[in-house]
């Protein structure tokens, strides 16, 4: 198998949306340790951000290259640079930004047809539905990654196949035949799965209809920890496959901290910060790459950690970052008050490398997919507040799943894109003080958490070793993409039969000019 898996060329195609690009490359980066070659689709912006990720796996000789595609803002009708969901100022933006994604497909067609060698199969996020016809086009298989669990990925089917006239917007209805007693809301649903959503033009059923055709699927998660759910899925696509946690690949303290953006944290300050605290007394508060808090929210939640008297670090978004909550921050003096403990970031945080931190003893997360098995991964309880998405499912894995975690009692979404009206407060500083208090209790249910976060996090690190379940099933897809390639007729299999392994794309060049 050796040799025809050096002849294998991957081209994955991630959603510009930071909870795809980042575990994608960390998959790009497990494929390419295998000894096959891949190449990464973006665009500029997206790719000036990943190169170095990409330069240092080519210093250690992988085959990996990213190849941006010019992003067609103005055509949709988005401002310039907008190439990246986190750039987007107003929700409204999406359908737009979905639109300039799929006027990409021309693009990228042409690049295949001239590519060589041939790539042996695609792999796509989720949420770029059109390669399912680029995949049809040139007869290579198409796999879907997906950002989501294999539980959110069942949770979802379940609401498919009920009345949507059962949801209530306050009362929780259960989800039948379930491994758990999981229970909802209608407020709690993800827009994707509402049936009173506006579907983005259509774009959701494009992408239900895409997961469906996919010649397999490839999950962020492990077995070990889906519990029934992967076994649940597969009876829905045979094909599914664990191949995670995907960002354990990052081993190194360089690739722990460099990942998805520039860092707002010089990494010595961020570690002598942290290393001058005890085992276990930090709470990290960070929600992830695309929730806009507004100030007063913010506001409380600074207070509330500030009154927890605990070590914490906060992440304030850049685009969160208002000249609002600058004056606040100055005007109250909080960060030199709360300089003996607390560290705040405004910007980009290197997350992996805090979380893995020792001194790290929770997470207070908006259970975004990534940051959630982030946590798991690291072994690191977390106090959820869910915001949008499939978030509210992610918080049932934690809470009522793993039970490794404490809920800060939010029951619906927060509206996305600022429309908060001014004033407006979700969680109040004592309920943030609260749930601290609760998570890092060193009583029974404290340590038992605790203990069962570790326990998960051995589990982690296990299957995605040799011999365990996540790099396992990453062999199986790469057997089963062989398989592919022999049974697929046309150019697809002339490319097998030719003797050389990577012919142009050899030495796998990290810089490829910019294409359409
Ligand atoms: N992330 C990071 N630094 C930050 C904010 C986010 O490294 O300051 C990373 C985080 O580690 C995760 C991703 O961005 O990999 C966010 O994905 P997630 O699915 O958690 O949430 P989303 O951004 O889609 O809401």
């Amino acid at each position: 198998m050796a040799s025809q898996i050096e002849q294998l060329h991957f081209l994955v195609v991630p959603l510009m949306s930071q909870s795809h690009l980042i575990p994608m490359t960390d998959f790009a980066k497990l494929l390419a340790q295998r000894g096959l070659a891949v190449t990464i689709i973006t665009t500029p912006l997206n790719a000036a951000r990943f190169q170095p990720i990409v330069d240092r796996a080519v210093a250690a000789n992988l085959k990996l290259r990213l190849v941006p595609l010019k992003f067609p803002c103005s055509q949709a009708g988005l401002p310039p640079g907008s190439e990246n969901m986190d750039t987007l100022t107003s929700p409204n933006q999406a359908t737009q930004f979905f639109q300039a994604s799929s006027m990409l497909q021309d693009h990228l067609e042409k690049l295949v047809s001239g590519l060589e060698p041939r790539p042996s199969c695609f792999v796509t996020s989720n949420a770029v539905p059109w390669m399912a016809q680029v995949g049809r086009k040139f007869n290579i298989p198409t796999y879907v990654f997906n950002a989501i669990s294999c539980f959110s990925l069942v949770c979802s089917n379940r609401i498919d196949s009920m009345d949507e006239e059962l949801f209530d917007s306050e009362k929780p209805i259960l989800l039948p035949n379930l491994p758990h007693r999981i229970e909802l809301t209608k407020s709690q649903l993800p827009r994707s799965i509402r049936k009173d959503s506006d579907k983005l033009d259509g774009l959701l059923d494009q992408m239900k209809a895409a997961l469906l055709s996919a010649e397999g699927v490839l999950v962020n998660s492990f077995e070990e920890m889906e519990l029934g759910y992967v076994e649940e899925y597969r009876k829905v696509k045979k094909k599914t496959w664990c191949i995670g946690p995907v960002s354990l690949c990052n081993k190194e303290l360089l690739d722990k901290f460099g990942r998805g953006n520039k860092n707002s944290v010089d990494e010595h300050r961020c570690l002598s910060w942290l290393d001058n605290r005890s085992n276990n007394s930090v709470i990290y508060t960070c929600f992830g790459s695309l929730c806009h808090i507004p100030t007063d929210q913010l506001i409380e939640i600074g207070l509330g950690l500030e009154s927890s008297n605990r070590p914490f670090i906060w992440i304030i978004r850049e685009t969160d970052y208002s000249p609002e909550i600058q004056k606040w921050l100055e005007e109250e003096r909080f960060e030199e008050r709360n300089k003996e403990k607390g560290l705040i970031i405004h910007g980009w945080a290197p997350q992996i490398l805090i979380l893995s931190h020792p001194a790290v003893g929770g997470f207070l997360t908006h259970c975004g997919w990534n940051s959630t098995l982030e946590g798991i991964s690291a072994g690191v309880p977390m106090i959820t507040w869910p915001m949008f998405a499939e978030q509210f499912y992610n918080e049932k894995v934690v809470t009522q799943v793993l039970r490794i975690g404490v809920r800060i009692s939010v029951e619906v979404g927060m509206k996305r894109g600022g429309v908060e009206e001014k004033g407006e407060v979700m969680v109040k500083r004592e309920e943030i003080k609260r749930a601290v208090d609760r998570l890092m209790d060193e009583g029974e249910g404290g340590v038992q958490r605790r203990e069962r976060a570790r326990e998960l996090e051995e589990m982690a690190k296990r299957a995605v070793e040799e011999g365990g379940s996540s790099h396992w099933n990453m062999t199986l897809l790469i057997q089963d993409v062989i398989e592919q390639m022999k049974n697929r007729r046309g150019p697809i299999q002339e490319d097998m039969d030719r003797p050389h392994p990577v012919r142009s794309l050899h030495p796998f060049s990290a810089q490829v000019a910019s294409h359409g």
